[in-house]
């Protein structure tokens, strides 16, 4: 028996099946669905109770959370005699996780306002990594009278430090949003310095340190590139296609708001070019293989390098 609040959980892929894990660690009763009911074994496991709709899993729930691919999905699990709604009590709450958009929540808000419910926006970065070990940082919009009686749900999910009230109901999209934005602009930034240091001549470590050392320093120059140069690893726990799904949402928003974003511009269409070339599973860091292969060079550090400075952890956005 607990005290704790049941927790329905919808969408159980790369971020979700993570999350459950820690919140069932956690002592969370939980109870769950997914377009694809194998995700669910071990959480079933473990005392999770599988709903067969997510408004079973909103009726069987104390707080509904949602932590799916895009916008549509979010709208398609909410209406409906399936849907979040038709389950969901009467001042009940919806924390959508997803990196979204704020209109799918405006709409229950307007539409079913008599209903009372209380839904706050909490996306979240730390890659799929983040969500299996517990350290996502999350970035919650919302009143803060509930981020606070929420947050110990947060902190079974998420870096205590690391768990932010960004503002009123939306704030947390934008905030993640522009997160992804900038850092997907880090990385097609670092890599075409990279391939045309490396061209140039200079060895690769060396040209990394040096950036490292200078103004031009950057969290991702310094931690989250080493995945590739001493890995090869793409980050394949975040497919390409949510990335660019990402940026075009960024990119919606500025036009929305009437700012300007060239560069994000030219990012969101160097993503698209690696999606199409390498398909849509590819890892969120496949822009980089782009410039590897125009340039004929593979961006790996010899393994002695490596060794002498791969002491940091990935600090992923
Ligand atoms: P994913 O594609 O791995 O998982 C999504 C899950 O949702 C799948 O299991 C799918 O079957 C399920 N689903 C889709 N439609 C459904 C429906 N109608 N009913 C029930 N289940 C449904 O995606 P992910 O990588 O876990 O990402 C989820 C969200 O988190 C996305 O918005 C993504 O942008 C964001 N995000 C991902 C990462 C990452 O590193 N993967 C990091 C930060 C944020």
């Amino acid at each position: 028996m607990t005290n704790l609040p049941t927790v329905g959980f919808i969408g159980l892929g790369n971020m979700g099946s993570g999350m459950t894990r820690n919140l069932q660690k956690a002592g969370f009763p939980l109870v769950v669905t997914d377009l694809r009911p194998e995700s669910a074994a071990e959480l079933i496991a473990g005392g999770a109770l599988w709903a067969e709709s997510p408004a079973q899993v909103a009726a069987l729930s104390d707080l509904v959370i949602t932590m799916l691919p895009t916008p549509r999905h979010v709208e398609a699990v909410l209406h409906g005699a399936d849907g979040i709604l038709a389950g969901i009590r009467d001042g009940g709450t919806w924390i959508d996780m997803s990196t979204s958009v704020p209109e799918p929540a405006e709409r229950v808000r307007r539409d079913f306002a008599e209903r009372g419910l209380r839904i706050l926006d909490a996306p979240v970065s730390g890659m799929s990594i983040g969500a299996a070990t517990g350290m996502l940082q999350i970035f919650v919009g919302g009143d803060a009278a509930d981020v606070a009686r929420l947050r110990p749900v947060f902190e079974a999910m998420g870096d205590p430090e690391r768990i932010l009230h960004v503002g009123a109901a939306g704030a947390g999209y934008a905030v993640k949003l522009m997160i992804n934005q900038l850092w997907f602009s880090h990385l097609v930034a670092t890599a075409e310095v990279l391939a045309i240091g490396v061209k140039a001549g200079v060895d690769l470590g060396v040209l990394r340190e040096s950036l490292v050392a200078s103004p031009a320093n950057s969290n991702f120059v310094q931690n989250d590139v080493l995945s590739i140069l001493d890995h090869g690893d793409y980050d394949e726990g975040f497919a390409i296609a949510l990335a660019c799904k990402d940026l075009g949402l960024s990119i919606d928003l500025a036009r929305s708001v009437g700012v300007p974003a060239e560069l994000s511009a030219v990012v969101e269409q160097i993503y698209r070019r690696a999606k199409a070339q390498y398909g849509d599973l590819a890892g969120e860091m496949t822009p980089v293989k782009l410039y590897e292969d125009v340039a004929g060079v593979p961006l790996r550090r010899a393994a002695a390098a490596a060794a002498d400075t791969a002491t940091a952890e990935p600090v992923p956005a």
